[in-house]
């Protein structure tokens, strides 16, 4: 039979700098704060789901650097196998994170350095491992030709597919067949359906119309709200979590995406495994940055009991 988890994505080496205001062109500014750290979300996103307690393949790419070292060290203490090609002569994939140090509000710029060389060939290296996973999930971090190409040979070989649309953009139309559950957030939704979600309503249409497109089942998050799950037979609102302050919100998404992979990769209905993923997403935002704010299943099991 099928199992684990195999995931497509990149790997970008957070760097977020605290400073009052962004600096003008020519212009240095003292900064009030610093951190380093792994993302990415396609690589957040394998190490949730596997201290969510799957089975994990990542499939990328780093540079041949300490921020490659970063990653594949991260991997290594989550548990996620690490089917990652080290390049010469390109970067590891590097992010600059501007963070208001009044409101907190971000800019960012992602270098995606040797992720962006992603391509059809990684598939191809890879297929034996895709063909036979439980589950096989991306984004659109890297080159949109592989994720179609990785989806497509996921779907042919009847494994389930889980396709998170971001960051937003356009997608051409045929990639909706091969999506056995499609996870945008709103504003990820809004650029695919082309209008704006703000209220219950507008979340169901959008969620209708993913569905019509070829979708077997669409989860919209909804951040503090929680998110909505709607297939053909059925639809659901399923609220968030309360876990402790909110702290930090950045890779929400990528919990929840980790979190829903696993539970459905151990055979969870669709709509407890939106449970189980509101749920490591609530614990996740009650700490700073992103993967180091995975929690563990023992934390996410506690707290859906
Ligand atoms: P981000 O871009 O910040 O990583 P996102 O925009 O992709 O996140 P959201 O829809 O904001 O994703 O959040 C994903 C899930 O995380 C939500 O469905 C919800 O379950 C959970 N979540 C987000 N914010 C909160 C919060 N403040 N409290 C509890 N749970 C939250």
């Amino acid at each position: 039979g099928k199992s684990g988890i195999v995931i497509l994505g990149i790997f970008a080496a957070d760097t977020a700098y605290k400073a009052k205001r962004l600096p003008h062109i020519a212009e240095t500014l003292m900064g009030s704060g610093f951190t380093l750290g792994p993302g990415g979300k396609g690589s957040n996103q394998a190490i949730a789901a596997a201290r969510a307690g799957g089975k994990v393949t990542f499939i990328s790419r780093v540079g041949n650097d300490p921020f490659g070292e970063m990653a594949l060290a991260a991997y290594a203490a989550a548990g996620v196998k690490a089917n990652v090609m080290k390049m010469d002569g390109v970067s590891s994939g590097a992010a600059f994170i501007f963070v208001d140090e009044a409101t907190g509000d971000n800019a960012i710029i992602v270098a995606p350095g040797a992720a962006g060389l992603i391509g059809i060939e990684d598939v191809d290296a890879n297929r034996a491992e895709i063909e036979r996973a439980a589950i096989f999930m991306t984004q659109l971090e890297q080159p949109l030709d592989a994720a179609i190409h990785a989806l497509s040979m996921a779907k042919r070989a009847g494994v389930t597919t889980i396709f998170n649309p971001a960051p937003a953009r356009a997608i051409p139309d045929s990639v909706y067949d091969l999506c056995d559950f499609i996870v945008p957030n709103e504003v990820e939704a809004a650029e695919l359906v082309g209008h704006a979600i703000e209220t219950d309503e507008q979340a169901r249409a959008a969620a209708r119309t993913l569905l019509d497109r070829g979708a077997k089942a669409v989860i919209l998050t909804l951040g503090a709200r929680g998110a909505y799950y709607q297939a053909a037979d059925r639809s659901e609102f399923v609220p968030a979590f309360s876990a402790g302050n909110v702290v930090d919100t950045t890779g929400a998404g990528d919990a929840f995406l980790g979190g829903f992979a696993t539970a459905i990769s151990e055979g969870y209905a669709p709509v407890e495994a939106v449970r189980f993923g509101c749920a490591t997403a609530a614990i996740a935002v009650t700490r700073p940055g992103t993967a180091p704010a995975m929690p563990s299943r023992g934390e996410i099991d506690a707290l859906l009991r």
